[in-house]
C-alpha cells in the first residue's frame, strides 16, 4: 500500500516560482518532459501529463503545458516516473558507480555496506562526487564487504570503531548493514547483528541484513530486528530462507512484516534469490516492498543489467505497473527518512525523473542460478532527469 503523501514546502515552493514571474508574462521554465504517461504512485496518477521543472524543482504537472522552456524532453509513447530509488546498491565503491547508475534512471541510492568503518570516508567522498543522491549503510564490519566474507573474525565487527564512523559522517551515513549468510559470517551471524543494532542505536538508524543460507533460522534472527529495519535478498533460497520445508512462508516472517519490518528484493549474481522461491511467495501474497539490484559496475554484464530490467521481473510475475513503479519509488522512499522528498513528481520536490520505454515483445530474465523465465514486456530507460538536470543518455 502506498499513502499518499503531501509536503509542507509545496506551497510555499509554488509561490515563490510565481513571485519569480514578470507580471503579464507566460511561466519560463528550465524543462519541460512532455506527453508522457505519467505513473506516480505517490500522487495516484497515471495520466498523459506534461511536467515542468523549475529552479531544480518540479513545478507543475498538467495537460499540455503550453509554456515556454529551455529545454524538452518528448516522451511521448513513453512512461514518465519519479526518478528510482535502488536501496540496495554498490555504487559507491567507485567514483564511476554514481553516474553510471544514473543512466539507468537511478536518481537516488543507498550503497548498503560496501565500506566498514575503515574505508566509509571514501565511501562518503565518492558519494558527494555524484550526480544523484548517495547515501552509505556502513557495514558493522570494519572491512566492508571482503572476499570470502568479513564477518568469520568477530572482532572486525567493532562497535566503537562503526560508530565512530557514524559520527564522522552523520550527513550520509543512513544506516547499518549485516551480512548474515553462512559464507560471510558462519556461526558469528547472530552476534554480528547484535553489535549491528548497538552501532546503529545511539543515531536511531535502521539495521539492513543480507539473509540467506545463514547459520542461524529466521526465527532467531527476526527477534532481533527493530521496526523500521530491512530484510534484503527475500527470495534467497534455503536454507534458512523464509519459507519453511512445504514452502510456506513462515509465520514468523509474515508477523516481522506486520511489526514494521521491511523486505526487499535485492537481485544481486550469486545465492539471493531463485524463480521458484518468488514464485512460491508470489503466489502466497508475500511481495516484496521495495526492489533494489545489490547494483555494481559489473551489474550490466550479469542478470541484474539496470534496474528497469528488475522491475520486469515483476511485470512477469503479473505485478501492474503501478505497482512495479511504487517499490522503486515511493516504497523506497519511505524506507529512508534522507529520502523521504524523493520517489513522487508531487510539485515542490526536487526534478528527479525517470522516462521509460515499455516494451512488448519475448524477454528473457536470469535468477541468479541461471534459471531463465521468459516475460512479455520489459522496461528499458530512455531518459533521466536530476535534479532538474538531463543526465547524459546511456551509450
Ligand atoms: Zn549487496
Amino acid at each position: 500500500m502506498v499513502t499518499r503523501r503531501r509536503f509542507l514546502y509545496s506551497a510555499a515552493a509554488g509561490a515563490a516560482m510565481l513571485s519569480r514571474m514578470p507580471q503579464g508574462l507566460a511561466a519560463t521554465y528550465d524543462l519541460i518532459v512532455k506527453g508522457g504517461r505519467v505513473i506516480d504512485p505517490s500522487l495516484g496518477i497515471d495520466a498523459v501529463r506534461d511536467v515542468a521543472v523549475a529552479g531544480g524543482r518540479i513545478a507543475a504537472v498538467e495537460e499540455n503545458i503550453a509554456a515556454d522552456a529551455t529545454e524538452t524532453i518528448d516522451a511521448r509513447g513513453k512512461i514518465v516516473a519519479p526518478g528510482l530509488v535502488d536501496i540496495h546498491s554498490h555504487a559507491a565503491r567507485t567514483k564511476e558507480g554514481p553516474p553510471l547508475c544514473l543512466l539507468d534512471g537511478v536518481t537516488a541510492f543507498v550503497d548498503a555496506g560496501s565500506f566498514g568503518a575503515d574505508g566509509i570516508d571514501q565511501g562518503a567522498a565518492n558519494v558527494k562526487a555524484g550526480p544523484n543522491l548517495g547515501r552509505l549503510l556502513i557495514n558493522i564490519a570494519r572491512t566492508g564487504v571482503a572476499p570470502g566474507g568479513e564477518l568469520h573474525d568477530l572482532s572486525r565487527a567493532d562497535v566503537s570503531l562503526a560508530r565512530g564512523a557514524i559520527a564522522r559522517n552523520r550527513d550520509v551515513v543512513i544506516g547499518v548493514k549485516a551480512r548474515l549468510s553462512n559464507n560471510v559470517a558462519d556461526v558469528n551471524d547472530l552476534e554480528a547483528l547484535r553489535r549491528a543494532q548497538e552501532a546503529a542505536a545511539p543515531f536511531d538508524l535502521p539495521v539492513m541484513i543480507h539473509i540467506g543460507q545463514s547459520y542461524s533460522p529466521m526465527r532467531a534472527i527476526l527477534p532481533l530486528l527493530k521496526r523500521g529495519d530491512i530484510v534484503t535478498h527475500m527470495y534467497a533460497p534455503a536454507p534458512n530462507g523464509i519459507l519453511d520445508d512445504n514452502g510456506r512462508v513462515l509465520p514468523e516472517v509474515l508477523a516481522a512484516r506486520r511489526r514494521g519490518i521491511w523486505f526487499d528484493f535485492g537481485n544481486g549474481v550469486a545465492d539471493h534469490f531463485n524463480w521458484d522461491v518468488v514464485e512460491r511467495c508470489m503466489k502466497q501474497g508475500f511481495a516484496p516492498d521495495t526492489f533494489s539490484t545489490d547494483w555494481n559496475t559489473m551489474s550490466r554484464t550479469t542478470g541484474v543489467i539496470d534496474f528497469p530490467n528488475v522491475m520486469s521481473k515483476f511485470l512477469m510475475f503479473g505485478m501492474s505497473l503501478d505497482q512495479v513503479i511504487a517499490r522503486a519509488t515511493v516504497n523506497a522512499a519511505r524506507v529512508f527518512q534522507a529520502f523521504s522528498d524523493r520517489g513522487t513528481l508531487n510539485v515542490g520536490a526536487p526534478a528527479d525523473i525517470a522516462v521509460l520505454e515499455l516494451r512488448e515483445g519475448s524477454f528473457e530474465f536470469l535468477d541468479n542460478y541461471q534459471g531463465k523465465r521468459t516475460g512479455r514486456q520489459r522496461l528499458f530507460p530512455v531518459a533521466t532527469v536530476v535534479g532538474g538536470k538531463k543526465a547524459p543518455a546511456r551509450a
